[in-house]
């Protein structure tokens, strides 16, 4: 991997590591909430609480923030460990905020006997009418000043289910007249009963709010440094505040926060990903044209070019947004150097060879063209082959250096140099085969194998070649920035994004014909570049019969 300077977030460790602070631990969490599949944002988050503990000898654990059972599902907690596991990176520990949930209740229960927090019968919306504005202070809610004892029971009756849902909830007592309005007596705890929680069923009627979870879960669980995305600067003096009211010792954590990830033609808001699910606009979390990691890995993304991406496009304290073809650029760098070439026909015309006598023969091809290092196939090579349609013009100007019944030589790539005689067309006028005569001596391999030829065409042999089914994938979305839009993302939904073509492939691929083996739950990635088409991965839609592969990014920008 290239040199790169520290980011800033690893100056501030080395920093704390040169004054010693904690001792020179170094800990961190990557904190997913558990309400949908991770996508390529998190991975920006993923390289970065992993990557700082790996690269400072610390601890990363995973902590799910399962504060919100109605949203919550344990599809989503496995598929996270998969994906992050898939990208690379392992935790210390896992764990979860409900982990917390009789702690977190405890504090509450401090807090109300302190006077730092009151039940509010208000209705969410009229506590939202008393927030005030950024320059104007809120109003006071008629309980705030309530008895200790009264908001202590109240409490107890929330928990104990005896309140409905939406009828209370218990906020801080900070200050209504605060510049910052998440110091206006934020929401700490709310009544959730519809939905059993995933892991602590129905024993919790009250469930914490994020901020009075987050900070606590870092401190119980002795994170140093708990890095999270921009939009949580303005929660930060509050986090500050809380672990304020009861930290004694000399232990804290502290809050960093760099630039969400963005992407162009893109959006990456759970909600939305799961709209696309639910609504079966796409066939699931895990769809190619998802930005879900999942869906990345379908689509033939590799863990390292995601690695890489994330590295190019760095940490920094302003909101951007990435353009879509710096990504592909990066999967498209990779496969270029490690994908094996194969023939794929597209769009078929058969080709037969006049003067060729014989059962046929095989051809050994490169892999990769000019790199013997990674081995060679077999080709079958006889009378018929199918080449792609548009390598054939009846009546080519000069400029078209392919297949014309004119004289000009091409080469059949990795074999022979042929001429095309003639052609043979159906009643609609559309051309059904194509003639040509071959110069046996012009073998590739072969000393007559050197001649040049202005261009050469692929083909594949028409008895042992198979067929596959090639899906092409287009952006999602025809607007660059979906979310900025004033209509609703769905309206922006581009019907094309994919499309099915049957195509003809060598025969070589027909070792792919099989389910993939799965690695730590996920498929194998088995990847192709298709002359002239593009890299394409095997899909795991692919069994004994049929082959279906995915395009992942096209050959050029
Ligand atoms: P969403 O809005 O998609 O639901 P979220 O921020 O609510 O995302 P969490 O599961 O709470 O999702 O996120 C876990 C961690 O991943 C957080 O620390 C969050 O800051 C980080 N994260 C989420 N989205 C991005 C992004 N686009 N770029 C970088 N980090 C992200
Ligand atoms: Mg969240």
């Amino acid at each position: 991997m290239e040199e790169r300077s520290l980011n800033f977030i690893e100056q501030i460790v080395e920093k704390d590591l040169q004054e010693g602070k904690n001792d020179g631990r170094i800990q961190t969490r990557f904190p997913p909430e558990p309400n949908g599949y991770l996508h390529i944002g998190h991975a920006k988050a993923i390289c970065m609480d992993f990557g700082i503990a790996q690269k400072y000898n610390g601890i990363c654990n995973l902590r799910f923030d399962d504060t919100n059972p109605s949203k919550e599902d344990v599809e989503y907690v496995d598929s996270i460990q998969q994906d992050i596991q898939w990208l690379g990176f392992h935790w210390g520990a896992v764990f979860y905020a409900s982990d917390y949930f009789q702690q977190l209740y405890d504090l509450a229960i401090k807090f109300i006997k302190e006077g730092k927090a009151y039940v509010d019968e208000q209705t969410s919306e009229q506590i939202a009418q008393q927030k005030g504005t950024p320059t104007q202070a809120g109003t006071e809610s008629p309980y705030r000043n309530r008895p200790i004892e009264e908001s202590l029971a109240l409490f107890e009756k929330m928990q104990a289910g005896e309140i409905e849902e939406g009828k209370m909830v218990l906020r801080a007592k900070i200050d209504m007249a605060n510049p910052n309005m998440h110091f206006r007596d934020p929401i700490i705890y709310r009544i959730i009963k519809s939905h059993p929680h995933h892991r602590t069923g129905r024993k919790w009627n009250v469930y914490p709010m994020y901020d009075f979870a987050h900070g606590q879960s870092d401190y119980f669980e002795g994170v140093t440094h708990s890095i999270c995305t921009l939009e949580f600067v303005v929660h930060r003096p509050l986090y500050d505040w809380f672990l304020e009211q009861f930290v004694t010792g000399d232990y804290r954590p502290y809050q960093y926060e760099f630039n969400r990830l963005n992407i162009t033609y893109t959006v990456m808001s759970k909600r939305k990903m799961l709209q696309l699910v639910e609504q079966k606009i796409v066939r699931g979390w895990d769809d190619p044209r998802m930005p879900t990691i999942s869906g990345l890995r379908r689509r033939g993304y590799t863990a390292k070019s995601i690695r890489d991406f994330i590295q190019k496009i760095g940490y920094t304290k302003v909101e951007g947004t990435i353009d879509l073809s710096l990504l592909e650029h990066t999967i498209r760098e990779e496969l270029k150097e490690t994908a094996p070439r194969v023939c794929a026909i597209f769009n078929p015309v058969k080709l037969v060879i006049t003067n060729y006598e014989g059962q046929g023969e095989t051809i050994e091809a490169e892999n990769i063209d000019g790199h013997p290092e990674f081995g060679t196939r077999t080709m079958p090579f006889a009378k018929e082959l199918y080449i792609e349609r548009q390598d054939f013009l009846e009546n080519a100007d000069k400029n078209f250096y392919r297949l014309s019944p004119n004289g000009r030589e091409v080469r059949l790539k990795a074999a022979y140099i042929i001429q095309a005689t003639h052609c043979e067309k159906d009643a609609q006028g559309n051309i059904t085969t194509v003639f040509a005569t071959y110069d046996p001596t012009s073998k590739s391999g072969t000393e007559g194998g050197n001649r040049k030829t202005k261009s050469t065409i692929n083909w594949v042999e028409c008895s042992s070649c198979v067929d596959a089914t090639v899906r092409l994938y287009d952006k999602l979305f025809t607007v660059e920035n979906p979310s900025a839009d004033e209509r609703d993302f769905i309206e922006l939904l581009n019907p094309n994004s994919l499309q099915e073509v049957n195509c003809k492939v060598e025969q070589t691929l027909k070792n792919e014909m099989r389910v993939l083996p799965k690695k730590d739950g996920c498929a194998e990635q088995h990847h192709y570049q298709f002359l002239k088409n593009g890299f394409f991965v095997v899909d795991e839609d692919t069994t004994d019969e049929k082959l279906i592969f995915n395009r992942v990014v096209s050959l050029k920008e």
